[in-house]
């Protein structure tokens, strides 16, 4: 297969799709935003893993309180993406040997206190030896039994939304401090049954782009109803990464009381187009390439 940055993240992770062991009892595996697994009469179990790493997903110079909020704040986000309550965490450090206590205890402030906020226990994990400082959770959640709302849900005529403003998450910092959207994912389960559902990591076309690839389906971009960020243009919103707000599509009569949230687009039956109308009704081909690692 050569160097993984020459077949790219997203078919790497395909591969191994395609390729890991998975027993038909499972209700969805990889290729959402958490794994979806039987778990009660009532209830199926969410799983769900982030790793970040230094120089990577923050600096020497970043708090490391916000390390260790964002590690979570990040898993908290694709369990509000899945429709989902978060409820048991297990956190995996690597540490290079000079890292002081009190720094440790610093990242594990920043982890606890969004911990108690949304009601996640931490449960265990693994300490390690590192060359850089690396922290992986793995956390776990709950939603009604298959009510879990997953990326390939959206049918031609549903209406797309986004929680809120869009663009410029790491130069302003925001990435650091965003609040995982489980409050609003709340209401939606609740008032407006989402039929697919994303959090924005990798940009709103890169994130769209993964359910219209899910759902089979294409979509249509209004330029002048996606909200922006201050100082942020059109393509700081379309192709910034991390904002973490929830991407979703409810059906029109849904749509029509939906008030709370900005809608900015519809689905449309073209597979995996994703076009972009703008102010003068001129409609342009926009790439579904977000952010990727490799
Ligand atoms: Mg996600």
């Amino acid at each position: 297969m050569g160097a993984v940055n020459k077949l790219g993240e997203f078919a790497l992770i395909d591969w191994m799709r395609k390729s890991c062991f998975c027993s038909s009892g499972v209700t969805k595996g990889i290729g959402d935003d958490t794994a979806v697994l039987p778990f009660s009469t009532k209830e199926d179990m969410l799983s769900t893993t982030d790793m970040s790493v230094e120089g990577t997903h923050f600096t020497k110079g970043t708090p490391p309180e916000l390390i260790g909020r964002k590690a979570l704040a990040r898993n908290l986000s694709d369990i509000a993406a899945m429709g989902g309550t978060p409820t048991y965490a297990v956190i995996s450090l690597g540490l290079p040997k000079t890292t002081t206590t009190a720094y440790v205890q610093k990242i594990y402030r920043g982890i606890n206190k969004l911990a108690k906020q949304f009601n996640v226990s931490i449960v265990g994990g693994d300490t390690v030896k590192s060359d850089k400082l690396v922290i992986n959770i793995a956390l776990l959640g709950k939603v009604a039994k298959g009510k879990a709302v997953l990326r390939s849900g959206a049918k031609p005529g549903d209406q797309i939304f986004v929680t809120g403003p869009l663009g410029g998450s790491f130069k302003s910092g925001r990435h650091l401090t965003f609040t995982p959207r489980l409050k609003e994912a709340q209401i939606l389960m609740k008032k407006f049954h989402p039929a697919a559902m994303i959090d924005i990591s990798d940009g709103l076309a890169g994130d769209l782009g993964h359910i219209l690839e899910e759902s089979k389906v294409g979509a249509v971009l209004d330029a002048t109803k996606i909200p922006l960020h201050r100082n942020v243009d059109l393509k700081a919103g379309l192709y910034d990464g991390e904002d973490f707000e929830l991407l979703f599509t409810v059906r029109p009569n849904d749509a029509e009381k939906l008030k709370q949230f900005y809608r900015i687009g519809a689905i449309v039956k073209d597979k995996n187009k994703l076009y972009l109308c703008g102010k003068n009704d001129q409609v342009i081909l926009l790439k579904t390439k977000g952010f990727t690692h490799f």
